[in-house]
């Protein structure tokens, strides 16, 4: 296709603003599949992206669209991820493209969210044409958020484009402004090959499959390409595009985006950002841009039953070949045995990691308490990045310990904000910078990693009603006074439950806990004494009172297959529980434990 004739673009917008209904009309639309494949969402394809709402892994299709001029433009729209988490990949997507539907609730208006991506957007240098969506909402308020895109984000909305992506209104109208306002891409042919690696997947039949956007040169089976990062060489075997079902085609030129397969079987070889070249005639630089994706919290998953540990490797194994941002090494702890350290991009990463695991590889198991990474500075002028509780050295060898700081930006309603300081407050959160727009207050703060990545957003969505958005970057690691706290049941440190707190909230957090624990530990046949310490020394202390009766004896008659059902009840029971000396800790008390009240 000739450049004049290709768009790139992505569509930004909230969650539940309607990014993946307005893409699956797109490509209804411009028939990439017929009204029976149109299975609810194409673009989320993972059942777990459904179920929450959110898109993990970028996806892109290509979409012939026959504009009003009667020319046939080739459309390449490009699926972003949805949170936080997964900065770095949506900024790569945004850089493969020229533009951006800017998708906009009718009834909800601009959120965070929506403010840090479009930020981002306009920093590629994006065209980005607005979109009022769900206006077919009774609680649509069209002119109200055009009024307010104007003046939260600065952007002429007055053009923007009305529509209901789930009643099918205005999608002609999107596909044309697509056509007349997003910028065609630019490239040169005739040079050296520069494609940027967008995102890779692991597919069983097909390997490695690695989608790029052809900034000069081309693509073409056959070629030996080379990553100029990964630094490794590689025979294209087959070139192709989605639309959303595969299409193989001879080659890629400058502006498209499309998929290629080179029989790459390590997902780690590919990495987000990289530049693809030719062996033969390669670029002088890489495309600017790359990061290295570091994982930012880290956690121990253990399996509940000992036996299940070869089938846990198994599962981390096969979920990593798909996930490259997702580290995992084997680790032994004293109370749970065999299981893994595990990296990743933040806690939304963490629970996905965690519930595949659970659902798809049906494995019960135990996570310990989330970590961030310390630079523990010691007294003879090392330094060690800690991310493990468990491997704190003693305090009397350490100078000074690092943690790693965040920038937070919350947007909420106005009566929302109280609370929502209060919040950042506790969290030892400094204020930057506090500025209102028409009845919401955009507020931003600094604050430690570590009081962010156990529950805060939950806690942000439950004070605020869901009504606040959060987004945040990190900015480097700042001295605190932090302390390893450990946890005693029935005078045995639990390993899996030692984490390291600011001593400041030591206290508080320890006191928490040991309320926390005395409600989720079952009653045993004697007294449990639950306790929170530093170094030797108590700080909080609870006791789970021994039990009196037996308990199945109050429930039963003389049912004796209603008593059977119990007992395999009981039985079951078991299997999640884990035995701490002689107490047994059911599986949800270790991430029960951790929420903080
Ligand atoms: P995403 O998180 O931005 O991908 O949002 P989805 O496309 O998953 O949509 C979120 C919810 O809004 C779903 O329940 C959709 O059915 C609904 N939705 C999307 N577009 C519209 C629309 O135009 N009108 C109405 N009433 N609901 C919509
Ligand atoms: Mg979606």
């Amino acid at each position: 296709t000739d450049l004049s004739h290709i768009r790139n673009f992505s569509i930004i917008a909230h969650i539940d603003h309607g990014k993946s209904t307005l893409a699956d009309r797109l490509i209804q639309r411009t028939g990439g599949l017929t009204d029976r494949e149109m299975s609810a969402q194409v673009l989320d394809n993972m059942d777990i992206e459904k179920e929450r709402g959110i898109t993990i892994k970028a996806q892109t299709v290509r979409l012939d669209y026959v504009a009003k001029n009667g020319e046939t433009y080739e459309l390449n729209l490009m699926d972003t991820p949805g949170h936080v988490d997964f900065a770095y990949e949506v900024s790569r997507s945004l850089a493969a493209c020229e533009g951006a539907l800017l998708v906009v609730d009718a009834a909800q208006g601009v959120e965070a969210q929506t403010l840090a991506n479009v930020y981002q957007s306009i920093e590629h240098d994006h065209e980005i044409v607005p979109v009022i969506n769900k206006i077919d909402l009774p609680a649509a308020e069209p002119e109200k958020v055009k009024a307010e895109i104007e003046e939260v984000i600065g952007l002429d909305a007055s053009e923007a484009v009305l529509a209901s992506a789930k009643a099918g209104i205005g999608i002609d109208d999107i596909l044309e402004a697509v056509v007349a306002k997003i910028p065609a891409p630019k490239g040169d042919r005739e040079a050296p090959l520069e494609a940027m690696l967008v995102d890779s997947w692991y597919d069983p039949y097909l390997g490695v499959v690695i989608l790029v956007r052809v900034v000069n040169g081309v693509i073409k089976k056959g070629q030996n390409i080379k990553f100029m990062i990964g630094g490794t060489e590689h025979l294209i075997d087959r070139v192709g595009c989605f639309r959303p079902k595969i299409e193989q085609l001879g080659e890629l030129g400058p502006g498209e985006i499309g998929f290629i397969t080179a029989q790459i079987k390590d997902i780690s070889q590919t990495r987000v950002g990289d530049t693809i070249t030719t062996v033969k005639n390669p670029a002088k630089e890489p495309l600017p841009g790359f990061k290295e994706v570091q994982p930012v919290v880290f956690c121990g998953l253990f399996p509940v039953d000992a036996n299940d540990f070869e089938k846990l490797r198994e599962s981390i194994s096969k979920l990593r070949l798909n996930d490259a941002s997702f580290s995992f090494e084997m680790e032994t702890s004293a109370a749970l045995g065999f299981g893994f350290r595990c990296g990743f991009l933040g806690l939304l990463h963490l629970e996905i990691i965690q519930e595949r695991l659970s659902r798809e590889y049906d494995l019960d198991l135990i996570t310990t308490a989330p970590s961030v990474v310390y630079e523990i500075h010691m007294n003879d002028g090392t330094v060690r990045h800690l991310h493990n509780p468990a491997d704190m050295p003693d305090a009397n060898h350490i100078d000074y310990i690092e943690e790693p700081w965040i920038e937070a930006v919350i947007y909420c309603p106005d009566e929302y904000l109280g609370s929502i300081l209060k919040l950042c407050q506790d969290r030892r959160g400094i204020q930057k910078n506090l500025t209102y727009v028409g009845g919401r207050a955009q507020v931003t703060y600094e604050l430690p990693l570590n009081e962010v990545v156990f529950d805060f957003y939950d806690r942000l969505k439950s004070i605020s009603r869901g009504y606040a958005s959060f987004d945040y970057h990190q900015i480097g690691a700042r001295e605190g006074d932090l302390v390893k706290m450990s946890i005693l049941v029935n005078n045995e440190p639990v390993d899996a439950l030692s984490m390291i707190v600011h001593r400041g909230t030591a206290e508080s957090r320890g006191r928490g806990m040991c309320e926390r624990l005395k409600d989720l530990i079952p009653r045993h046949l004697f007294k449990i004494p639950i306790q929170a310490a530093i170094g030797g020394k108590v700080i909080a202390r609870e006791t789970i009172a021994a039990m009196r009766k037996d308990v199945t004896a109050k429930c039963y008659g003389g049912d004796i297959t209603r008593k059977k059902k119990l007992l395999e009840k009981q039985k079951e029971g078991k299997k999640r529980m884990r035995e701490y000396g002689s107490v047994q800790i059911p599986q949800e008390a270790f991430i029960a434990a951790l929420r903080m009240g």
